[in-house]
């Protein structure tokens, strides 16, 4: 290990890194950032790298492709001289100052810390998925409902949570019908919400149901689903598959040293980026289980580097 202490190390490399590492590296606190390998399943620059067009990131009005928009970041960060380690860390401890934080290579010692490691949409793993994987199945209805494969066509939901019914009615603007397919007779969402998705004129509901395989050739023509209690199986014509089965938050490797919620997303102090550990600072989809836009990422990213500038300057 070496003795240098460093001023802020940045774990995670989506929006909500990049964007910290900008902020701090301008206010010259030399940040090093790990940026993952393969961490979570996903490449360095986060789940943006797994996305073809990003259309509602501001500043680019023709739209722009997710992983170069990812390398722009890194530029920009490596161009105000962020250290980048293309490493995972595994390890951290939070219960002195200096932190340790322990990667696949190397141990590093700060006084403080930016948590920046998102979180992964949760997927089927069911025959076709891997196929029609972002060419006609998607894991964010607000990212890529408005594209023109999905106008005017019958689109699938599954799950039965606010994320759910929230991305079902959001459809109803672009698919001429959207189908709610939810493996049980309840919904989990809130009742308000539940009464805006049951009384859509659009959308119709297929209770007790899983989807079992995705179908079609060059792209998606439909699914086929299940009823769990009769066992009865059909097939659904659709054009668009959106999971909204839950997200799960990159933080095991915290090893319970900050406060997380249920769900194990990151509990941030409202309005701001401080956890539940002086000095150490949550940013982007960790933290956020209701948002999760790479802006709002950016966003929360860059409170995270101010929080930090003032807490090492105090
Ligand atoms: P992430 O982007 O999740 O990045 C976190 C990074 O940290 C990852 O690279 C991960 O490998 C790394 N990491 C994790 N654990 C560790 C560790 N232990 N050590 C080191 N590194 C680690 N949003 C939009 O605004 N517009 C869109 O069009 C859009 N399209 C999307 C399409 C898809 C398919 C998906 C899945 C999401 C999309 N989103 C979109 C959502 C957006 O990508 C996220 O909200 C945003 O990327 C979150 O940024 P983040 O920085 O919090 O984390
Ligand atoms: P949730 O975990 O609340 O819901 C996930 C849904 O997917 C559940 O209905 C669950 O079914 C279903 N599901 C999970 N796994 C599978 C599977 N393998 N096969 C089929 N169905 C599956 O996740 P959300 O993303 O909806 O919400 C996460 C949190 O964020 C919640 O606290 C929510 O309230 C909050 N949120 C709030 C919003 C708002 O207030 N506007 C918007 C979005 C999210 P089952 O019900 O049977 O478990």
């Amino acid at each position: 290990m070496s003795d240098t202490i460093e001023k802020l190390v940045i774990i995670g490399s989506g929006p909500a890194g990049h964007t910290a590492a900008i902020y701090a590296a301008r206010a010259n606190l030399s940040p090093l950032m790990f940026e993952g390998f393969l961490a979570g399943g996903v490449a360095a620059g986060g789940q943006l790298t797994t996305t073809t067009e990003v259309e509602n990131y501001p500043g680019f009005p023709k739209g722009v492709d997710g992983p170069q928009l990812m390398d722009l970041f890194r530029e920009q960060s490596l161009r105000f001289e962020t250290r980048i380690h293309t490493e995972t860390v595994e390890k951290l401890d939070l219960s002195q100052i200096p932190f340790q934080v322990v990667s696949s290579g190397r141990k590093v010692l700060t006084k403080s810390l930016i948590i920046a490691t998102g979180a992964t949409a949760k997927r089927l793993s069911i025959p076709g998925e891997e196929q029609f994987w972002q060419q006609g199945i998607s894991a964010c209805a607000v990212c890529d409902g408005a594209l023109p494969i999905f106008r005017n066509k019958t689109l699938v939901v599954i799950g039965g949570g606010d994320t759910a019914v929230e991305e079902a009615t959001h459809l109803t603007k672009f698919g001429t019908k959207v189908v709610v397919v939810h493996r049980r007779n309840s919904l989990r969402a809130s009742k308000i919400m539940q009464k805006r998705l049951l009384s859509h004129p659009k959308i119709e509901m297929q209770w007790d149901s899983v989807v079992e395989e995705a179908l079609g050739n060059e792209g998606l023509t439909g699914v086929r689903i299940r009823n769990v209690k009769t066992h009865e199986s059909k097939i659904l014509a659709a054009e668009g598959l959106f999971y909204a089965i839950g997200h799960i938050p990159n933080t095991s490797f915290l090893d319970g040293q900050l406060k997380l919620d249920e769900t194990g997303y990151i509990v941030t102090k409202p309005g701001t980026t401080q956890t539940s550990v002086n000095g150490v600072f949550a940013a982007g989809d960790v933290q956020d289980k209701v948002w999760r836009q790479a802006v709002t990422a950016a966003g929360t990213g860059c409170m995270a580097s101010l929080e930090a500038e003032r807490y090492l300057a105090e």
